[in-house]
């Protein structure tokens, strides 16, 4: 048994890849979903269908718009600023690695005000939401930090819309759309294959404005734009269906809370391993963990490579060790993770970590 803790793309429902695989060779018309028109009346379905599922599953309000496009969320960072520009101010607390980037990018549009920043403690802390904001478009948090491990759970009251980079923790705890202007993820970590972008938007923030097609919110709305990426929409309604059939986002917050509750108690009890986060910014998706010792991390990885734990380096730019425990990562797969822990703990009392 494999158990993939990958931080995405993340492991997928076992059920969901095997109805994929039974259905291939022949989707409804006799041909592969990859041979099928988007616009088919057999594709348009399924378009609907899991817009319908997420409209569901997050109770998003009618009066925003759902989006479907390429790019990941990394061609969000430029989308947001270039489409909800005003002033061409632009809030961002900056959280983490893909925050960074975030600002990054949006400085090609306009000025970024840095309205909070835990770079100076390498981000193992969250900065804090700024007492008043305004006189910008809008304030961007980056909700759960995949690198770092650090989440979110409280919005602040403010005047401007709040646009949100929800990536590694959609549809893994409750996020009540209604509080934001906008969220964006991609797709490769709770929701399907990569090369699919969810953007969530409330429609009174959808301006047309002189940009080129594909890069305009507005020429996608309620209509497929131009060729998506049709097998990663299949895959996405086939599992959002999953979560809808498993009892939702609160059974899928309910088990996240449970598996990385067990596996943060197994960290905080370990005479070797601790986790990197402290408190209640800890995610329920993302945990950074480590011996404090670069090689032992190392040496780890590969004991628990050779029992089946796969995936469990930490960011290439943090090094040490990380799980991610999204969605379709069972229980089970825990508390084996949990079990390889202790064996490494004790086969270390009698050999070098360093051999093993
Ligand atoms: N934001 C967050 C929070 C992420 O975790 C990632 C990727 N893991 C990205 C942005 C970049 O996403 P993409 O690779 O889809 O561009």
């Amino acid at each position: 048994m494999i158990y993939n803790f990958s931080a995405g793309p993340g492991v997928l429902p076992e059920p969901v890849l095997r109805e994929v695989q039974a259905e291939f060779l022949s989707y409804k018309q006799g041909v592969s979903i990859v041979e099928m028109s988007h616009r088919s009346d057999t594709f348009a379905t399924i378009v609907e269908q899991l817009e319908a599922r997420l409209r569901r599953l997050m109770q998003i309000p009618d009066d925003y718009a759902v989006l479907f496009l390429q790019g990941g969320a990394t061609l969000q960072f430029s989308m947001v600023p270039m489409n909800l520009r005003e002033s061409g101010r632009f809030a961002y607390l900056d959280s983490g690695i893909w925050s960074k980037k975030a600002i990054a990018d949006a400085k090609h549009y306009g000025d970024v005000v840095v309205a909070g920043s835990s770079a100076a403690v390498k981000y193992r802390d969250l900065p804090a939401w700024p007492e008043t904001i305004s006189d910008v478009d809008y304030l961007h948090v980056t909700l759960n930090n995949t690198i770092e491990g650090t989440r979110y759970t409280k919005l602040p009251d403010t005047g401007v819309p709040i646009v949100a980079d929800v990536s590694s923790n959609i549809l893994a705890e409750a996020i009540d759309v209604k509080r934001y202007g906008l969220l964006y993820a991609g797709a490769q970590k709770n929701i399907g294959p990569a090369g699919l972008t969810l953007v969530i938007i409330r429609r009174d923030l959808i301006v047309d404005r002189d940009l080129p097609s594909y890069l305009a919110y507005s020429k996608h709305v309620d209509t497929l734009l131009n060729t998506p990426s049709t097998f990663s929409l299949y895959v996405a309604e086939r599992v959002l269906a999953w979560v809808e059939g498993e009892g939702g986002v609160e059974a899928m917050e309910r088990r996240n809370v449970e598996k990385s509750g067990l596996f943060y108690d197994a960290l905080d009890a370990s005479p070797l391993f601790h986790a990197v986060v402290s408190g209640k910014q800890r995610s329920l998706t993302n945990i950074p963990f480590t011996t404090g010792d670069a090689e032992t991390d190392r040496a780890f990885q590969r004991f628990a490579e050779a029992r089946g734990l796969i995936e469990l380096g930490g960011h290439r730019s943090v090094g040490g060790l990380r799980a991610s425990l999204y969605n379709a990562m069972p229980l089970e797969g825990v508390k084996r993770l949990i079990d390889v822990m202790h064996e490494f703990e004790q086969e270390g009392q009698d050999v070098s970590y360093k051999n093993v």
